[in-house]
């Protein structure tokens, strides 16, 4: 569970590449792990292998949503540049303007879990993983937790 703990000193180009492809595939930025999300949109609170607590400080997910908004506009635009360019000088309008609009409208949602994953990648290569970062907000340490008998847990919870 040494993973991202001893992240001291600048972060080299492999691990900020090896950070950011994680957080952009949906896995957890630390370790990898994947399968952190339940129907699309639930995001599990820690990670289930290395336990980072994903919600670094309250107010961590709004980054998420400019993280999301974007990517979403500038796919946009480029989307849009593109059509532009094929089409040119017969722009297509009428039916195929809400095709567009649908399709489009659909990239913050497909993108809604892999902007979570993203921003807290990001998020880590800005403020460094420290211990709190492990525990919930209770003050809980889940690595204890880990190690009582399924019988004690819900006394400790
Ligand atoms: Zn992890």
């Amino acid at each position: 569970m040494d993973n991202g703990k001893n992240n001291e000193g600048p972060t080299k180009g492999r691990d900020l590449f090896k950070l950011l492809w994680r957080g952009s595939t949906k896995a957890c930025p630390l370790c990898g792990q994947r399968k952190l999300f339940k129907k699309w949109v639930h995001m599990e609170s820690n990670c289930p292998r290395c336990k980072l607590h994903f919600e670094r400080i309250e107010g961590h997910w709004i980054g998420a949503v400019g993280i999301n908004t974007i990517v979403s506009f500038l796919l946009l635009v480029i989307g849009l540049a593109i059509f532009f360019y094929a089409t040119y000088p017969n722009i297509p309008t009428g039916r195929w303007v809400f095709w567009f609009a649908a399709c489009f409208g659909a990239i913050p949602i497909l993108f809604y879990p892999n902007s979570k994953t993203l921003w807290t990648a990001i998020d880590i290569l800005m403020r460094p993983i420290e211990e709190r970062d492990f525990k919930t907000g209770k003050g809980d340490d889940f690595v204890n937790i880990q190690e009582v008998l399924p019988s004690e847990v819900g006394e400790n919870l």
